[in-house]
């Protein structure tokens, strides 16, 4: 297939005419100009579809059941969250998480990295819910034995799961030696980041990563671990506000994640506004870090060949409708993808070179 089109370049320029070839499920060309014999996609441009780097899908059946509560009284160990679930149906809670995996399709969203509680019955009830669905899922776990690890793609865990390290360690072995994930929330509170660079193994990803010491900005980058930051999350918990401009300054790997969707909508576009827009209140960030932050970033830290419209790359691509109220008139395309294009703006999706929406 042979399309003329605008995209967004392995640079993360905008190239306003080009040509994409895709076959057998990549990207075989992507070059500036025209083609006589393209199809005519002019009125779009095509980026990489999105990567969703932090969820927790399960608590969709409890969109907006709490208000102004801190971390800790929402989603700490006796939070409220965990009152809902014990009053919610299994069949609500599915249904609900089926909802939110077609919103985030929708949205552009291919794939998403999802903290999964309630052990391998957990595991189950979002494997079935998304039967049907073309997203992918990587699924990080917790409360699992060593023999379910092949069945997920790692332990997504709170620092306080970890008091018992001895509990995981064996875990936590397995799943370096078989390049699974090990991902931990720490930087919600005061201190949490120490503890988690005190563990005996370190993680591959931390979520949150509020207020970091320069060291600590050091010690992540000197191992290699990606941050997953999610800003909309942090303000209604009352968290803070995270320094992406500080992160991405020292050349780490940072990753935007919408968490909770009892709290927040499982929605990249939205979560980038906020990061966009609350990065002038530290350090002003140029809005294609943030479009690498949920397209290659994550695909580095999940060692995926997508995230980047390039030779070679497994065409996952959206096309946004630049004639659309949102982006008509822009004179910047990339901050307006960033600060006011919508899921709705999102007119078609290739998953692997097939027509998921749109045609
Ligand atoms: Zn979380």
């Amino acid at each position: 297939m042979l399309i003329n089109c605008s995209f967004l370049d392995k640079n993360f320029e905008i190239i306003e005419e080009g040509n994409l070839v895709i076959e057998n499920g990549k990207i075989s060309e992507c070059n500036e100009g025209y083609v006589s014999d393209g199809a005519d996609f002019k009125n779009f441009v095509v980026m990489p579809s999105l990567i969703n780097t932090h969820t927790h899908i399960g608590d969709s059946f409890a969109k907006d059941a709490v208000q102004n509560l801190n971390a800790k009284e929402c989603c700490g160990k006796n939070g409220s969250k965990w009152k809902f679930y014990k009053k919610a149906s299994q069949r609500e809670i599915s249904d609900a998480m089926k909802d939110s995996c077609l919103q985030m399709l929708d949205s552009g969203i291919s794939t998403f990295v999802d903290f999964r509680e309630f052990g391998m019955n957990g595991v189950e009830q979002l494997k079935k819910s998304i039967k049907n669905i073309q997203i992918k899922a990587k699924i990080l776990a917790r409360d699992v034995q060593i023999d379910d690890l092949d069945y997920v793609d790692g332990l997504g865990l709170n620092l306080y799961n970890l008091k018992n390290f001895e509990t995981y360690e064996e875990g936590l072995k397995y799943i370096k030696t078989h390049k699974k994930i090990f991902a931990v929330h720490a930087g919600e509170a005061k201190d949490e980041i120490s503890e988690v660079f005190n563990l005996k193994i370190l993680p591959d990803m931390i979520i949150h990563f509020l207020n970091p010491s320069e060291e600590q900005i050091k010690a992540a980058g000197r191992n290699k671990i990606t941050i997953v930051l999610c800003p909309r999350s942090n303000a209604i918990l009352k968290c803070g506000i995270p320094n992406l401009r500080q992160l991405t300054d020292a050349k780490i790997n940072v990753c935007l994640g919408t968490d909770n969707v009892m709290l927040n909508s499982p929605d990249l576009w939205a979560e980038m506004e906020f990061a966009y827009k609350i990065s002038s209140l530290h350090d002003f960030v140029e809005p294609k870090e943030i479009l690498k932050a949920v397209t290659i970033n994550p695909a580095k830290a999940l060692n995926l060949n997508a995230g980047i419209i390039d030779k070679g790359k497994v065409a996952d691509i959206i096309f946004i409708n630049k004639n659309g109220l949102n982006l008509r008139h822009s004179k910047n395309l990339i901050t307006s993808l960033v600060n006011r294009c919508k899921s709705s703006d999102v007119s078609k999706i290739m998953l692997e070179g097939k027509f998921v929406k749109g045609l």
